[in-house]
C-alpha cells in the first residue's frame, strides 16, 4: 500500500464531507446531532447505523463496523484505500500526492489495465469478425445486448492474432506477458495464451477488465487438441481468482440494491441466466468457494444461493462453501444451496424453464442450517448415544465460527434438539460489550475518560496548557493520550474521524473507534470541564507519583538535600492542589 502523508489524509478528510458521502449511497435521517439509517453492512430494520457531521465518523452499534469516508468507501464500494483516496480527492478537486516509485508501480498498472482493455477491443473485433464464433452465441441464445454488457468477444485461431496486434514493441511484449495473456514454449518462443475461444472478460468492482475467461470453439472431432474446455487468465498483479467473482460488476450495474446472489459455476450459466432476466448471477473463477468470496458475496447480498451439481463432487464443492460461508453467517444473512439434477446446469434449466422456473427451484433450495447436519450427519447413526455424541462433537467447533447472535443460537438449538448434547452455552462467554450511551457500569480510568473527551471533540487538546505535566505518570493509556494530544496541537482543526485515520494502524485503533462512537452526554462546555477535572486529577498523580519514589528512597538508602527539598516542594504542591 502507498504510503500518502497523514498531513494529505488529514486535508482530504477536512476537505470531505462524510454525511454527503454516505448520504449519496445510503438514505440518512437526522437523529439529534447526528444522521441515522438502516446500516448498509448489515440487515435490520431498526437504524443502528450512525454518521456523525461533528466526528466526521460513522458507527454501527448493530454490527460495530464504522470508520471515515475513506473506509465507507472501501467498504460500500468495495474499493482498495488508494482507489478510496482518488475518488474523495477528485470529488474535492485535489490532487493525490504520490513518490516516485509508487508513481511508477502505479502507471504500470494503468498500462496493464490499458493493455487488458485493448485485448478485450480486439477481441470484440474479432468476434464480429467470425461467423463461427457468432454461431456459438447464437446457439446459446445470447443476444447483442448480453454480447455487449459482457464485452463478449472471440480470440482468433492462430498463435500471434494478439501478439502481432498489441505486442508491438518490446515494452507492450512485456505488459502483454505480465498481464497473463501470453504463453512460452520449452524453447522460449512467446505465443497467444488463448486461441480460437469465445472469450469472457473479467471484470473487478470499477468495471475495468482484469482478467479472460476462454471458452475452447473447436469440437474434439476436429482432430486437433484444443486444450482444455474452459481456460482461464493466470494469477497476476491483477487478477486473484480466489477473490473475484465473474459478472459481479454486471449483477450490481443491473441491480440498484442486490437482495441475492446466485453462485454458478461457469461464465456461460451467469450469462445465460441474465439472458433469462435472472440478473443477480455470478461464478467463481474455476475454485472453490473462498472465505475471501464468501466475505465479497455477503457484502453485496444478504441471501446467497449457491448452485452446484447433484454429483458426490457438487456436495464437497457446496460443503467447501459451508465452511467459507459459516464465520461470515451475521443475523440477517442467509445462504442456501440448490443442487441440480444430474446433467443440467442452470444454462439449461433456465433454457428449459425460464427464470420464473429457475426462481421456484432456487425457492426449493436447501437452507443452509438443513444442508449443514445433513452433511455432517451422513454416515452417523443417530439412533445410537455414539453417533449422536460424534455428530455433537463434529459440529461444535464449526459453530464455534459463527458470529454471535440469533442464527449461531438456533443452530446450537438445532445440535441440542438433534443429539441431546447441550451444547447451547459457547465454551467461554464473550462479554457483551456496553449499551449505547456507556452506562456508568465499568467506571472508566482517568486517562480513558480523558482520550473519550478528546474523541468527542479533539480541539479540547489545545485547551491543556503545555508541555504537559502529567506526561511521566506511568499508566496504561498514557503514551497514545499524549500520542493524540500532540497530534491535535499539529493540527488544530482536526475531525474526529481525520484523526482516527492517523490512529489506524495503532495497536489500540479498536478501542479508539469504540470511544469515539460513544455519544457522551453533555455539550462542549461540560466536556472541558470534566478534562479540566481530569487532567488536573492526573497531575495530582505525577506528584503523588514522584512522592512514592522518594519515599521509596528514603527507605532503602535515605535522602539527600535535593531529594529533601524536592519532597517540600512535592508535598506543597499537592496541598495547594488539595
Ligand atoms: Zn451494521
Amino acid at each position: 500500500m502507498a504510503r500518502l502523508s497523514d498531513a494529505f489524509i488529514d486535508d482530504l478528510l477536512a476537505r470531505t464531507d462524510i454525511v454527503e458521502i454516505v448520504g449519496s449511497r445510503v438514505q440518512l435521517k437526522r437523529k439529534g446531532r447526528e444522521y441515522a439509517a438502516p446500516c448498509p453492512f448489515h440487515d435490520e430494520r431498526t437504524p443502528s447505523f450512525y454518521v456523525s457531521p461533528t466526528k466526521q465518523f460513522y458507527h454501527c452499534f448493530g454490527c460495530g463496523a464504522h470508520g471515515t469516508a475513506i473506509s465507507f468507501l472501501m467498504n460500500y464500494d468495495r474499493l482498495e484505500f488508494l482507489d478510496a483516496v482518488e475518488e474523495l480527492a477528485r470529488r474535492a478537486g485535489i490532487e493525490v500526492p504520490r513518490e516516485t516509485r509508487q508513481n511508477n508501480q502505479d502507471s504500470d498498472l494503468r498500462d496493464q489495465y490499458a493493455a487488458l482493455e485493448a485485448a478485450a477491443k480486439l477481441f470484440q473485433r474479432q468476434l464480429a469478425d467470425s461467423a463461427r464464433a457468432r454461431d456459438y452465441l447464437d446457439g446459446r441464445g445470447v443476444d447483442a445486448g448480453n454480447r455487449a454488457r459482457f464485452a463478449i468477444g472471440y480470440a482468433a485461431d492462430g498463435f500471434s492474432t494478439l501478439k502481432d496486434a498489441l505486442g508491438t514493441d518490446e515494452r507492450r511484449l512485456k505488459l502483454l506477458d505480465r498481464t497473463g495473456m501470453l504463453s512460452k514454449n520449452d524453447r522460449g518462443h512467446v505465443y497467444d495464451k488463448f486461441r480460437d475461444r469465445v472469450m469472457f472478460p473479467i471484470h473487478d468492482r470499477r468495471g475495468r477488465v482484469i482478467a479472460f475467461g476462454g471458452r475452447v470453439l473447436s469440437a474434439p472431432a476436429d482432430g486437433k487438441d484444443a486444450g482444455p474446455k474452459y481456460l482461464n487468465s493466470p494469477e497476476t498483479a491483477l487478477f486473484h481468482k480466489g477473490r473475484e467473482l465473474y459478472g459481479l460488476w454486471q449483477a450490481r450495474q443491473a441491480n440498484q440494491k442486490l437482495e441475492r446472489l446466485i453462485v454458478v459455476e461457469g461464465y456461460m450459466d451467469v450469462v445465460a441466466l441474465f439472458q433469462h432476466g435472472v440478473t443477480q448471477a455470478v461464478a467463481t473463477l474455476g475454485t472453490a468457494t473462498t472465505p475471501d468470496h464468501a466475505e465479497l458475496l455477503f457484502r453485496n447480498a444478504p441471501d446467497v444461493y449457491f448452485c452446484f451439481d447433484g454429483d458426490a463432487a457438487g456436495r464437497r464443492a457446496a460443503w467447501r462453501a459451508v465452511e467459507s460461508a459459516l464465520p461470515r453467517m451475521k443475523d440477517g444473512r442467509q445462504a442456501f444451496f440448490l443442487f441440480l439434477p444430474e446433467g443440467e446446469d442452470p444454462d439449461s434449466i433456465v433454457r428449459k424453464e425460464g427464470a420464473a422456473g429457475f426462481d421456484a427451484r432456487l425457492a426449493q433450495a436447501t437452507p443452509l442450517s438443513q444442508f449443514f447436519f445433513e452433511e455432517l450427519g451422513r454416515d452417523i447413526n443417530h439412533a445410537t448415544l455414539d453417533g449422536r455424541a460424534r455428530l455433537a462433537e463434529r459440529a461444535r467447533p464449526l459453530l464455534a465460527q459463527l458470529p454471535d447472535g440469533a442464527f449461531a443460537d438456533l443452530m446450537r438449538q438445532e445440535l441440542q434438539r438433534r443429539t441431546g448434547v447441550d451444547t447451547a452455552r459457547p465454551a467461554s462467554p464473550a462479554p457483551r460489550p456496553p449499551a449505547r450511551g456507556g452506562a456508568p457500569a465499568q467506571r472508566r480510568s482517568l486517562v480513558r475518560s480523558a482520550i473519550a473527551l478528546l474523541l468527542q471533540q479533539p480541539a479540547l487538546s489545545l485547551q491543556i496548557e503545555r508541555p504537559y505535566r502529567f506526561a511521566g505518570l506511568r499508566l496504561p493509556g498514557m503514551p497514545l493520550l499524549l500520542e493524540l494530544l500532540e497530534a491535535v496541537v499539529q493540527r488544530p482543526g482536526i475531525s474526529t474521524g481525520a484523526l482516527l485515520e492517523r490512529f489506524a494502524e495503532h495497536e489500540q485503533a479498536d478501542a479508539l473507534r469504540r470511544l469515539a462512537a460513544q455519544v457522551l452526554p453533555g455539550d462542549e462546555a461540560g466536556w472541558a470541564h470534566e478534562l479540566h477535572d481530569a487532567v488536573a486529577q492526573l497531575e495530582r498523580q505525577t506528584l503523588q507519583q514522584r512522592i512514592d519514589e522518594l519515599q521509596q528512597k528514603q527507605r532503602a538508602q535515605g535522602l539527600d538535600e535535593t531529594d529533601k527539598y524536592e519532597m517540600r516542594m512535592l508535598l506543597q504542591a499537592l496541598a495547594g492542589r488539595g
